[in-house]
């Protein structure tokens, strides 16, 4: 039992008492029959009219019960005699379940309810519960009522001794109930207390719990940026030679917002303290040539750089900008991917270790392996937010083990995100970074125009696709399938393939995806680029950072199936250049309510911004960090798209504890922040 109980997180007593209800059962009114809506759970009672066995198909017992204003049904499908037996004419029955529509438009209906029987009518008071009944998450092997017994323990043997980490004089300033209140009045409601909000999760108990606890998250990354903020770090003073003169050369002005940013990242690098900014931009708002910037910063000052990207097919690309970028300068790039051959991955950790090579790119792989660098001064993270929080902060503790070279310090930290986070989230999930934005695309772009069609119109779009390739242009088409397998999605893709092969002889329709060889895709997308190949087939590996400016038509299959996020930033790959871009979402109709909702949000808005504000509001944040963002789903009792209203208030909170109690943060964080988690810096 106990192993069962440590599968769901609880090792001590004490921690039952913060294995809160994730739900209630409402259990203190008896709801008039006439008036039961189906899908809710309801405790009725009523008088037994009829009860009949009904055989042919399958056996099942009907009992039909009646109060004052209407009769229904009770259903089972599982039952014995002398349960059939108890069931008699003109008794009473008090019923708990949830009410369904009849079959046939018949009385609506309970399949085995939680019943009691009575001779005679009972009284209304007897048979309602006098408080909600909570629902604990539990695990196999763990009923509902051991639960609940556990519970009522822990409530009478440790909540007495539990130690209420806000100081009075904050709870009072903030209006917030005592800790003990909030957690009895949570796990046993009183029968006055309000019902609904109880049920609904916005019940000042519950909002005390969920305000502390995310108060617990704020705090452990404030700290960890204050920790990291002490730290040394190399001070970029050389001067700014390189980064004027490829300015000179890039063909385009930077755009006011970009010059604002690079002003702010600069002022990060030239302090001796490691700097840990967030870079967001919308897709396309041209973050690449800002990290440009940053990287010659330290290159100049004799730093090497790392750039780190989600993708090997974005790794490869901004190895292919950078190079053209920087060749020219004469300053050496080097590249890491998962898979290399043996010989060349030997070759290029020596040039990293030994200095040699200035930038060095790569995914992910760039802190896996055994990547000795000489002087590390700056990492860059593209496309973080298909990262997690957790990873982030291991490869700042990596990159503090990896610098090398005696620098004395750890390296400064740029990480850039197309995701804009709301203020609010950023507050919880970044509390450790500061933040710059880039708020304005650059010019002449022109609005990529979004229709949505049903797959019935494909041999339309297959007309588009030529009316775009006969005018000198590209087009995408993406396949994704909701299953994270690169197999199925290489499978669905190819087929894809062969099938527009067939319907576009004319146009050359290529393919790829992840399952192909580093040096087959990266051929494919060169070809690409190059304007030789008209129609490129793809998963979504394509989502992040590409860029073929050429490209002005994306057609995005089962559109439907994903998230606002991750459409926004795969129609980010056309719009790039002068041309007028056209993004088809193509869907199987029918559509949901929720999937109609989504597709019309993002034919109305371009604005990234806008679409990660409703995305929060449909689906809640863990869309919006991105799904691999953990953190999220580590949070116990706070619900962040329930919970939003209260992050301004931490902020504060926060802010009255650092400067007036101290000593209470660390027991905030001890309690709701297990050693076990990702946060282990701390
Ligand atoms: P993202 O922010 O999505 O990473 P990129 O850095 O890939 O965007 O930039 C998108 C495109 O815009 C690139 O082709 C880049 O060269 C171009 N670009 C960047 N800044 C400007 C600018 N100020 N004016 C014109 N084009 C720009
Ligand atoms: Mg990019």
């Amino acid at each position: 039992m106990v192993a069962k109980l440590e599968r769901i997180g609880i090792f001590h007593p004490r921690d039952l008492l913060f294995h809160l209800p994730y739900r209630y059962q409402d259990r203190t009114r008896v709801a008039p029959i006439a008036g039961l809506q189906a899908g809710q759970d309801a405790l009725v009672l009523g008088q037994i009219e009829a009860v009949n066995v009904r055989y042919g198909g399958r056996r099942m017992l009907l009992v039909r019960i009646c109060d004052d204003t209407g009769t229904m049904t009770l259903r089972f499908f599982h039952f014995n005699t002398a349960q059939q037996r108890g069931f008699e004419d003109g008794d009473w029955v008090r019923c708990y379940g949830e009410v369904r529509r009849g079959g046939g438009g018949g009385d609506q209906e309970i399949v085995h309810p939680e019943y009691r029987l009575y001779s005679k009518r009972p009284d209304e008071a007897d048979v309602a519960e006098e408080s909600l009944t909570p629902i604990y998450p539990s695990t196999e092997g763990i009923g509902a009522a051991a639960m609940r017994k556990w519970v009522g323990q822990a409530l009478a043997g440790e909540l007495e001794n539990l130690e209420e980490c806000l100081p009075a004089e904050v709870r009072e300033r903030f209006g917030l109930m005592p800790l003990r209140t909030a957690l009895q009045t949570v796990h046993h409601p009183p029968p006055a207390e309000d019902a609904d909000a109880l049920v609904a999760g916005t019940h000042r108990a519950q909002q005390r719990l969920a305000m502390e606890e995310l108060l617990a998250h704020h705090l452990v990354l404030s700290r960890l940026r204050a920790k990291h903020k002490s730290r040394s770090a190399p001070a970029f003073t050389a001067d700014r030679g390189n980064w004027d003169t490829l300015r000179a050369r890039l063909g385009f002005s930077l755009t006011a917002a970009q010059q604002r940013v690079i002003g702010e990242i600069f002022a990060d690098l030239e302090t001796p303290a490691p700097a840990m900014r967030l870079l967001q931009g919308d897709v396309g708002s041209g973050k690449t040539v800002v990290a440009a910037a940053a990287a010659l910063r330290a290159i100049d000052s004799g730093y090497q750089v790392a750039l780190m990207a989600p993708t090997e097919l974005l790794s490869e690309q901004h190895r292919q900008t950078f190079s053209r970028w920087f060749d020219w300068l004469g300053i050496e790039i080097e590249w890491l991917a998962g898979r290399m051959p043996a010989a060349a991955r030997a070759q290029a950790l020596r040039r990293i270790a030994s200095g040699e090579a200035k930038l060095v790119i790569g995914t992910h792989a760039l802190f896996q392996q055994q990547v000795e660098f000489r002087q590390l001064g700056l990492m860059i993270i593209d496309e973080q937010h298909r990262f997690g929080v957790d990873q982030r902060l291991a490869l700042r503790n990596k990159a503090a083990v990896n610098i090398g070279g005696g620098a004395g310090g750890v390296p400064h930290q740029l990480i850039m995100s197309a995701t804009p986070i709301p203020r609010s989230l950023a507050m919880i999930f970044y509390a450790d970074l500061d933040i710059s934005g880039i708020d304005e695309l650059p010019p002449g772009r022109k609005q990529v125009q979004t229709v949505a069609l049903p797959n019935s119109r494909r041999l339309d779009v297959a007309e588009r696709i030529r009316g775009v390739c006969r005018d000198n242009q590209q087009a995408y088409w993406v396949c994704p399938l909701i299953e994270e397998s690169d197999k199925l999605q290489a499978q669905a893709a190819t087929k894809t393939h062969d099938a527009l092969v067939k319907l576009l002889p004319e146009v050359n329709v290529e393919l790829i995806h992840g399952r192909m060889k580093s040096a087959d895709k990266e051929a494919v997308m060169q070809r690409f680029h190059r304007g030789e190949i008209d129609l490129l087939v793809a998963t979504t590996v394509i989502e992040v950072g590409v860029d073929v400016p050429a490209a002005s038509l994306m057609i995005i299959e089962n559109a439907e199936r994903l998230g606002l996020a991750q459409l926004h930033q795969l129609r980010g790959r056309v719009g790039r250049g002068a041309q007028q871009a056209t993004c088809v979402l193509m869907y199987q109709p029918p559509l949901g309510k929720l999937a109609k909702e989504r597709l019309g949000i993002l034919r109305d808005s371009n604005d990234g911004f806008v679409i990660a504000g409703k995305d929060l509001e449909l689906r809640g944040p863990g869309e919006v960090l991105g799904t691999r963002q953990t953190g999220v789903q580590q949070m116990k009792v706070a619900n962040l798209a329930r919970d939003r209203a209260l992050l301004p208030t931490i902020e504060r909170i926060a802010q009255a504890l650092r400067e007036h109690h101290p000593d209470a943060i660390d027991a905030i964080i001890q309690r709701w922040i297990s050693a076990r988690e990702s946060y282990a810096e701390v």
